[in-house]
């Protein structure tokens, strides 16, 4: 700790850094933890896999919520922050992709090896890191005045992956007019076999997506994501509603605008999915973290919002949000609070039906 051997212990997940001489309430310090192991996956109390994943040619690391500690030691915490270099050193003819830009592909271990040297500069909570390590076909591509990319499809997918890979630019430019300027300074997807990954993440800068997943409406989703989630990220993982609602409702703002299906009929559709009233967006439960209700009664809250405030003050609402806490952290009430504050209306009522009471209420 800062330059000074410390002592250090393990239980279970939390490790123990004891420095020889006490750190001030409020000072600086940098902490290096050199560790090595075979990293390996997690099973989420609702049974998702994640963690370390194996592949059929290499790896995937998948975070959310706690899978990041299977790779690297840190404060996996969504609220606690950081700038990203994650180096990874594979066997030559594989390619390890990973957040943000890549700074350096150099020879290693006398030519055996490659390392990959990837640069996240904007913050980043530990769940949105990820490597991919694998047989990819590799699209860079630099637009004047857009947004750098860099994807990496998996070779016995990529035939099938091309046209929804060549959606981002678009699709990007859409969310751009809807949530305000991309906050991140690269875009891109990894895409893995069907059998190797079962879900889709967004992790920060370059979402992974299984190829049977790699369709416009997870495409739309995921960057969405980019804004809600991962640059205005969970306070506490009670408040990942926020996540998801948005980046539900993102994919019922694009079918509106692009296959002419309102958000009503998607609201009315899942307002008579039982699943979604299992329990209220604001109370997820522990072994249900990111249950139905944090998707689509989530989503059901922000049209609620959209009906009483009318179209221009919704998406004003969207951009202010994602602006507002713009590569940090925000609660329930700091959402409820600024939907008021920003629209003059008394939500009161909303919120206790829509966002934190039990059951469905009577149809609308
Ligand atoms: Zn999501």
């Amino acid at each position: 700790m800062n330059g000074v051997p410390a002592g250090s212990g393990r239980a279970g997940d939390e490790l123990t850094v004891r420095p020889r001489e006490a750190i001030g309430d409020g000072s600086t310090f940098r902490t290096v933890v050199r560790y090595s192991g075979s990293p390996r996956s997690v099973t989420d109390p609702d049974g998702s896999e994640e963690g370390w994943l194996r592949t059929e040619d290499g790896a995937i690391a998948l975070g959310e919520p706690q899978g990041s500690m299977a790779w690297f030691p840190g404060n996996h915490h969504p609220s606690d922050k950081a700038a990203y270099d994650i180096t990874v050193t594979v066997p030559k003819g594989l390619t390890a992709v990973s957040n943000g830009e890549l700074r350096s592909q150099r020879p290693a271990a006398g030519g055996s090896r490659t390392a990959f040297a990837w640069h996240s500069p904007e913050p980043m909570s530990s769940y949105l890191a990820t490597v991919g390590i694998g047989e990819y076909d590799v699209r860079t591509s630099r637009p004047a005045g857009g947004i750098p990319e860099f994807t990496a499809v998996d070779r016995t997918v990529a035939a099938r992956s091309e046209k929804v890979r060549a959606r981002i630019p678009e699709v990007l430019e859409w969310a751009q007019k809807n949530f305000g300027p991309y906050p991140f300074s690269s875009t891109g997807a990894i895409v893995e076999r069907a059998d190797d990954v079962d879900y889709a993440l967004e992790t920060q800068t370059r979402p992974v997506y299984p190829a049977g997943a790699f369709n416009e409406e997870f495409l739309v989703h995921e960057l969405a994501h980019q804004w809600y989630g991962n640059s205005v990220s969970p306070k506490e993982w009670k408040d990942v509603w926020l996540n998801e609602a948005f980046a539900t409702y993102a994919e019922w703002l694009y079918d509106e605008d692009f296959r002419g299906v309102p958000a009503q009929e998607r609201f009315e559709k899942e307002f008579e999915d039982d699943g979604n009233w299992a329990f209220p967006p604001s109370a997820p439960p522990k072994d249900d973290l990111l249950g139905a209700p944090v998707y689509g009664r989530g989503a059901m809250v922000l049209h609620k919002i959209r009906q009483t405030v009318g179209d221009d003050a919704f998406f004003g609402l969207l951009r202010s949000w994602a602006q507002k806490h713009r590569h940090g952290n925000a609660s329930t009430e700091d959402f409820t609070a600024h939907v008021e504050e920003r629209s003059g209306e008394d939500l009161t009522e909303l919120w206790e039906v829509w966002l934190h009471g039990d059951g469905r209420p009577a149809k609308p």
